[in-house]
């Protein structure tokens, strides 16, 4: 079994989550006491989140590349980047190390495709959902369409995900507003729904929604751990 080298904290609400779909999927394909071997490090995601606010990319890019160099140096096998929006500077993180990195718009359009579906809605913070970075990807690589809410609607998800959800607070009311959104993009045509920030899915269930939901953290975490089990070293 590979290690995975998971890079965590942003949010650590989310990191929970990954550690235990990893651990599970390992445990369902090996049995007994098997669990997964992994290098975490979680950040301290208010530094990482200022830098975000600033539009200084180029800093969060040195901050996480050089963490990704000590998993590597550490023994990881795979890297995985616990978080959509911070894929925004994942060429970067990628071209800073020689291990595989498992992109989480690759992992998330494949599972969509495996569904046979083609429009897609995106849930996420304003910069997955506003900028090109991950939409470009999943409609490059994998043929999809995908919508996002209007802008009020952006606002409302971005709002939530760093005052609350990053927080650790989940509230009901939150949640209707969610799914009022849920609603309106599968009006507008969303066969299925990404929830493409992590913490999302603290937040809403399979069952707020008309169409499914495709949960970037369960389908990222367990192509994670799927991936190192492939590996025999
Ligand atoms: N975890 C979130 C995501 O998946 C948002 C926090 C962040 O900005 O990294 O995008």
């Amino acid at each position: 079994m590979k290690t995975l080298g998971l890079i965590g904290g942003m949010s650590w609400e989310s990191t929970v989550p990954y550690y235990r779909i990893i651990n599970r999927t390992v445990n369902e394909h090996l049995g007994g006491l098997h669990s997964a071997e992994i290098l975490l490090y979680s950040v301290d995601f208010q530094r990482i989140e200022e830098l975000q606010m600033a539009g200084r990319w180029t800093e969060a890019a040195e901050i996480l590349t050089s963490v990704a160099q000590r998993l590597e140096s550490a023994g990881a096998g795979l890297l995985v980047l616990c978080t959509n929006t911070m894929h925004k500077v994942a060429d970067e993180i990628e071209s800073g190390i020689s291990i595989p990195f498992l992109h989480i718009a690759d992992a998330t359009g494949e599972a969509i495709r495996y569904r046979g579906q083609s429009i897609v809605g995106l849930l996420g913070t304003r910069f997955t959902m506003e900028e090109t970075f991950y939409r470009h990807r999943l409609e490059e690589r994998f043929g999809l369409h995908v919508v996002v809410p209007e802008e009020s609607d952006r606002n409302l998800v971005h709002r939530v995900i760093y005052d609350e959800l990053c927080q650790g607070k989940i509230l009901e009311e939150s949640r209707k507003e969610y799914r009022k959104i849920l609603h309106r993009l599968a009006a507008s045509g969303a066969e299925g729904i990404i929830l493409g920030c992590t913490e999302i899915s603290l937040l809403v269930r399979p069952e707020d929604s008309p169409v499914p939901l495709f949960d970037t953290t369960e389908i990222h975490a367990r192509r994670a751990a799927e991936l190192a089990l492939e590996s025999a070293s």
